[in-house]
């Protein structure tokens, strides 16, 4: 006769839960693989995202699911573990359990890893018109917009209208902004050069617009100023110590200019899920949790913070928002409820330092690692190494590889196809009708879940 030993076991396995399936969240889940505990890592979106290579699906140089994997690929030879595609609306410390659109879902250990988001700083009417880069759908978009610029520049016989169709302008001289900036400059100076009748996309204007004094204001002075010297050698225009002052469908406004663009990318700034805020903790000023020594916060001992949300200084600085504090902080976080789950103390997190880098476009990249400093094709080169490699699986490694060296030898970008949303779009995504998901003690088998599909 079977045994009923593992239902029987399974229902007194603590259940964790997680929020985010980012670079953290991922970290987490894939950390608890042999802990005895039932994990549900739970994400608004179906997949598993490689952010910093984004903004190469925004300038058409990857296609969307070179960077997206989907969570349950990841995850389904994970026996403990449970995929919720699901947007979760609140977390309730004192009751011990988070909402999933309303619905309650209770847990012993909570994770939150839901990342940053956008922030226009007050002006969330600029929105509109400056997309940022976050999420696979803006990518498209902005993807969607910068194409477009250019066919309605092809059809404009007015030369001004035709010269703000032919302006982008990138607002924020981080990585990112600096990675559009360079790759706008190859689009119109390589890719499409040839491409019109109309217009000469070579004298496409790019301008890249930092409030600071200067560029990549994270990397060593000296690599900033190699890294503004390498976008102005590729025409782009970099202006610092200026700030926005106005964002409209066509034009910029700076303290000093305006500049009439039909394209305006956001860059600039972020700030914490506003998931961060409901766990009732000390935070900072981007909205980030402080957090203790083992990554719980202050007085709830069951609940962890991971990647981005993390608010922590080490040798005096702050940690950075990046993709290895979010994966070494999961993995931390998936020991530390290990320890929990036998009951002893859990491990003070140490980040360790792997470096920074940014590209600027082919064979112009910077890099900082440890004392070390190197710019130019060797700094490139590594950038595409390292980044190849953070790749989340094998496939995808060959896949970005062909289409890269494709790349590297036309100066062509595949991914082309201007994709319009149409405006009345049926929401297609299952909603969930019922009361409380699964307990903290029930094994989530054991879930009542009604699934319906969304009329139009
Ligand atoms: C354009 C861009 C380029 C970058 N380039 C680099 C780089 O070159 N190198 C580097 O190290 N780092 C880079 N980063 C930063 C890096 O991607 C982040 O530090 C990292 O992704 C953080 O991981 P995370 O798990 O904390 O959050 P995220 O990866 O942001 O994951 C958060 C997850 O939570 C989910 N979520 C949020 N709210 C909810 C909710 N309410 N309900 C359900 N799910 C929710 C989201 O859908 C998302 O999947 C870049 C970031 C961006 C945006």
């Amino acid at each position: 006769m079977p045994k009923k030993k593992s239902l029987m076991l399974k229902k007194e396995e603590p259940h964790v839960v997680i929020i985010g399936a980012g670079f953290g969240g991922l970290a987490v889940a894939r950390g608890l693989k042999d802990v005895p505990v039932r994990v549900s890592l739970i994400d608004k979106s179906n997949h598993h995202l490689f952010q910093p290579l984004l903004y190469q699906v925004a300038t058409a140089a990857l296609a969307a699911p070179d960077i997206a994997v989907p969570i349950r690929k990841l995850l389904w030879k994970q026996e403990n573990a449970t995929v919720w595609m699901a947007n979760v609306t609140r977390i309730q410390t004192q009751q011990k359990e988070i909402l999933l659109d309303g619905i309650p879902v209770a847990y012993d250990y909570l994770v939150v890893a839901a990342g940053m988001m956008h922030t226009y700083f007050g002006h969330d009417d600029w929105a509109a018109h400056a997309p940022g880069l976050k999420t696979i759908g803006e990518a498209l978009d902005v993807r969607r917009r910068i194409l477009r610029a250019f066919e309605s520049a092809e059809l404009e016989p007015d030369p001004k209208q035709r010269r703000s169709w032919t302006t982008f302008v990138i607002i924020g001289g981080g990585p990112t902004g600096v990675e559009l900036a360079g790759a706008l400059a190859e689009i119109a100076g390589h890719t499409l050069a040839r491409d019109f009748r109309h217009f000469d996309p070579r004298k496409t204007r790019v301008v890249l617009i930092e409030r600071s004094e200067r560029i990549l204001s994270a990397f060593d002075e000296k690599l900033s100023k190699k890294a503004r010297a390498e976008l102005e050698s590729l025409g782009i225009e970099v202006r610092t110590g200026v700030a926005v002052t106005d964002v409209q469908q066509d034009y910029v406004e700076l303290d000093d200019e305006k500049i009439p663009a039909r394209t305006v990318l956001w860059a600039a700034g972020v700030k914490a899920s506003p998931l961060a805020a409901q766990l009732g903790v000390p935070l900072d000023r981007a909205g980030r949790v402080w957090v203790e020594d083992d990554l719980t916060i202050p007085d709830r001992p069951e609940v962890y913070i991971v990647g981005d949300l993390i608010a922590r200084t080490q040798d005096g600085k702050q940690l950075p928002a990046v993709a290895p504090l979010a994966m070494q902080s999961g993995r931390q976080v998936a020991r530390n409820i290990r320890l929990a789950v036998e009951g002893k103390a859990g491990e003070p997190f140490v980040y360790i330092d792997q470096g920074s880098m940014a590209t600027i476009g082919r064979n112009r990249a910077v890099a900082q690692i440890g004392r070390f400093r190197f710019s130019g094709i060797f700094a490139w080169w590594l950038w595409l190494l390292v980044h190849l490699m953070s790749l989340v699986d094998y496939k995808r490694r060959v896949v970005v590889l062909f289409e890269w060296a494709w790349a590297y030898f036309t100066w062509q970008r595949r991914s082309r196809v201007i994709l319009e949303v149409p405006h009345q779009i049926a929401p297609d995504r299952p909603s969930v009708h019922g009361r409380r998901l699964f307990s903290a003690s029930a094994p989530p088998q054991a879930a009542k879940l009604r699934l319906k599909r969304s009329g139009t």
